[in-house]
């Protein structure tokens, strides 16, 4: 379950071209435009700028580059010619990026034109909840610490935590042990060891937290009908505490003591 330094370096590379591919989207107005176009985009980014493989295209018989989920889709929302983002909508973007046959995986909740609020307030409180869950991260530290320390924050605001979806390790599979709920109790679960990288991934909603799966088999909604939102980096843990794999420029201060892997 641990990785060796030469697959951290390699993982650390897919990380920072992942966080490129996000870097890109930021530049780019979403409104109408479809959620088939942006994967069109990230498709042609992923595989002529950067050279790399984008890793969900053909995983599970998914035919996309990413998952789009607005407004009420919690996750694995399929990218659509007629879903065309609105003002006011909120779209989790979830990619992920193979090179060298190492995985990265990210996820980012944009804002969609002019977002209410209410609205605003769930995608901030969720990235927050996110960085508490990376902050938990070190040796030493268990699994239920970083549970704990999403669905703390979630509850303080008012939010539940999607119980149905957790994150994962992941290098060569994109799906590798151990499961990293979004919930749980401190001082429980998986003793962290350095070397050990995996997702962190919560979803929050502004109702109740329990799901349900639309007829295409995959587009996962709120089953109040109520807003979700969504972040996702992959982390490493290292001697000292924790790499964001993911890292986007713009999220450099965010921890004094993340330590990007060089
Ligand atoms: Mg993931």
């Amino acid at each position: 379950m641990t990785k060796q330094p030469e697959e951290l370096a390699l993982l650390a590379e897919s990380g920072r071209l992942l966080a490129s591919v996000f870097e890109m989207l930021d530049q780019i107005s979403l409104v109408g435009l479809s959620t088939l176009q942006i994967d069109a985009m990230v498709e042609q980014f992923i595989v002529h700028d950067l050279q790399a493989r984008p890793a969900s295209k053909g995983q599970y018989d998914y035919g996309f580059v990413l998952n789009s989920s607005v407004n009420e889709v919690v996750c694995h929302g399929v990218p659509s010619q007629t879903t065309v983002l609105r003002d006011g909508d909120i779209v989790n973007l979830d990619i992920t990026l193979e090179k060298n046959g190492y995985i990265a995986d990210s996820s980012k909740t944009y804002l969609v034109g002019q977002v209410n609020p209410a609205a605003r307030r769930l995608v901030e409180t969720t990235y927050e909840a996110m960085w508490m869950g990376i902050e938990a991260v070190r040796p030493g530290a268990r699994l239920g610490d970083i549970g704990w320390a999403i669905e703390r924050h979630a509850k303080r605001n008012g939010y539940s935590v999607v119980r149905e979806y957790c994150g994962h390790g992941i290098g060569r599979e994109m799906h590798e042990a151990p499961q990293i709920l979004h919930f749980g109790k401190p001082g429980t679960g998986l003793t962290l060891r350095e070397g050990m990288v995996f997702t962190i991934e919560p979803m929050l909603n502004r109702g109740r937290r329990h799901v349900r799966t639309e007829p295409d088999g995959w587009t996962v909604v709120t089953r109040d009908g109520s807003l979700s939102a969504q972040f996702e980096h992959t982390v490493a843990v290292t001697a000292s505490g924790v790499s964001v794999l993911t890292l986007r420029p713009d999220e450099r201060n965010r921890v004094a003591k993340t330590k990007v892997l060089a």
